[in-house]
């Protein structure tokens, strides 16, 4: 197992693993009592039986031990699959959906994943922290215990640094962030907005991938998901991402689900610094849901150009309409 880079794209590929934590005859993996004998990197609440608990990946996409040493192969780049595999157990219950648990245990949920993007990023080998969940068999979810999954990675993903750059160039022309300047303007239209709490907003992007695509923003800038603002209320967060999934559900079997925020910018090497001058105040953490409807959309299909059928205003329509009580 390696990782390689397309000289091309510039992207790295994880190469030669295949998972396999599929459900054995065992049973359930992350069903107590068994799980409870597990090492375990965080329990929470941090006293009595808990709620959520963050286990190292049984079978892990990289390793947590040595350097990377990154290496030419002729003219192409390798290094080692050196990283963190994480999986965070959302609840003790094995057919509870993340969107079925209360706001306080939803808000345990993205505490565990806040404390293990802080955790991973003092460790100074990881230029990148993910947070992601795959729902439902399309997503190829593993198993059906509600779960989802921190890696932290010596290189910084694709998406991101596409996302990294235009925040970038957005800055230094106009001094602003672009996500603010989304988050404005769609507030001021209204038109593509799901649903709002306290700060905290849900909105079909204009350009959105696939049909009911949605972002959960802050209104007010913070670029660490990791360090919320002072004073900034996540259980409203929790509050509107229950909500979001409990309407999702009604219109898609599956997604993926994904936390944005800014690269390990704690860097030895003083060029790197330089390269993330403005992050402060150009990049801005938020939660992005892609959907995978049963009538396929060809974006899955022809992964070079999105086709999505599906207008974001009519989708942020029909979500607004839809019953949010679970
Ligand atoms: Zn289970
Ligand atoms: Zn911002
Ligand atoms: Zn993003």
């Amino acid at each position: 197992m390696e990782l390689r880079k397309d000289p091309i794209t510039r992207s790295w590929v994880v190469v030669g693993h295949r998972e396999d934590v599929a459900a054995s005859s065992l049973g359930c993996p992350f069903c107590p009592p068994k799980v409870d004998s597990q090492q375990s990197l965080l329990r929470l609440p941090p006293q009595g039986p808990w709620q959520v608990m963050v286990m190292p990946h049984p079978d892990p996409l990289y390793r947590v031990e040595g350097e990377p040493g990154r290496k030419a192969d002729g003219i192409y780049d390798n290094m080692r699959a050196v990283g963190a595999d994480e999986i965070v157990i959302e609840t003790p219950e094995h057919d509870r959906k993340l969107e079925d648990l209360s706001e306080n245990h939803i808000l345990l949920v993205m505490e565990a994943w806040r404390q293990r993007i802080e955790d991973l990023k003092r460790d100074l080998r990881f230029k990148y922290v993910s947070v992601f969940k795959n729902y439902g068999a399309l997503a190829a979810q593993v198993g059906t215990h509600s779960h989802s999954q921190v890696t932290a990675s010596t290189f910084v993903p694709r998406r991101i640094l596409y996302e990294l750059r235009a925040a970038r160039e957005w800055f230094a022309e106009k001094e602003r962030c672009v996500f603010c300047d989304i988050v404005k303007q769609e507030e001021r239209q209204g038109i593509r907005i799901v649903d709002t709490q306290g700060e905290y907003v849900a909105l079909c992007p204009y350009a959105s991938r696939v049909p009911f695509e949605i972002w959960l923003l802050n209104r007010k800038h913070n670029y660490l998901f990791e360090h919320p603002r002072p004073n900034s209320n996540r259980l409203n967060l929790a509050a509107l991402l229950r909500r979001v999934l409990l309407r999702l559900r009604q219109v898609a079997p599956a997604y993926h689900l994904v936390v944005h925020t800014s690269p390990n910018t704690i860097h030895p090497k003083r060029e790197a610094a330089k390269y993330w001058k403005t992050i402060v105040d150009d990049y801005h953490w938020h939660i992005e849901i892609l959907p995978i409807v049963e009538s396929r959309s060809k974006s899955y299909s022809i992964k070079e150009v999105y086709f999505n059928s599906f207008l974001p205003e009519q989708a942020a329509e029909r979500l607004r309409q839809l019953d949010p009580k679970g």
